[in-house]
């Protein structure tokens, strides 16, 4: 098994399209980079949409990766592979607009980084209970790494927590993987 890399957090959001098939296609995507690989998936979630345009409910989750590539190289590859599934991020498109698909880096291990192009922790990250009870889920014991909090809490403390539901796993949306154990991927 490759050694080394870095263990990753990553947000996956949808509310336009066939939100269920960019759900499996982000998986088939990641499964197919040479330097990233999926630990686990959380459960699937349905939330709500945050902001003014009346747009359909979001599909929400989080994914644990081992990463080798560089937080921005791993920034670069999630923005690839939005725009392969249809993201459009042309200047008019808008800001809180509905998207097929959002990949947000949350966490890159326990790293600072604030970059023009690249802030991680998430910013928004612990405001969102799309974000959070994913990630409650997925790793209730890892700490927010500026707040020194477990994310449980954090989700927890949110009190929109409730408006996100569980949604019923896609075809395609890994159930658990444990590490070197990628199931049925494409490759
Ligand atoms: P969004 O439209 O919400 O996906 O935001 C994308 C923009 O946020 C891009 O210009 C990124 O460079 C920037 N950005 C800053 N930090 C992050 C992060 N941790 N994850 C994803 N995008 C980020």
């Amino acid at each position: 098994m490759r050694v080394g890399g870095e263990i990753v957090y990553v947000a996956v959001g949808a509310n336009l399209g066939d939100r269920e098939a960019t759900f499996a296609s982000v998986i088939r995507s990641l499964d197919r980079e040479a330097d990233l690989l999926v630990l686990a998936a959380s459960p699937v979630f349905e939330t709500a949409p945050v902001g003014p345009l009346g747009q359909g409910a979001y599909l929400n989750a989080a994914l644990e990766l081992r990463s080798w590539l560089a937080p921005l190289d791993l920034l670069r590859r999630l923005q690839q592979i939005e725009g392969r599934l249809g993201r459009d991020r042309s200047p008019d498109a808008p800001r809180w607009g509905p998207r097929t698909i959002d990949l947000d880096l949350l966490f890159y291990g326990d790293r600072c980084i604030d970059l023009p192009d690249l802030v991680v922790p998430h910013p928004r990250a612990h405001e969102r209970a799309f974000v959070m009870r994913p990630m409650a889920e997925l790793a209730p014991g890892f700490r927010h790494p500026v707040m020194g909090i477990p994310i449980v809490e954090i989700a927890r403390g949110r009190p929109d927590v409730d408006d996100v539901q569980l949604w019923p796993r896609p075809p395609g949306w890994p159930g658990n993987r444990k590490e070197g154990g990628v199931s049925g991927g494409g490759g």
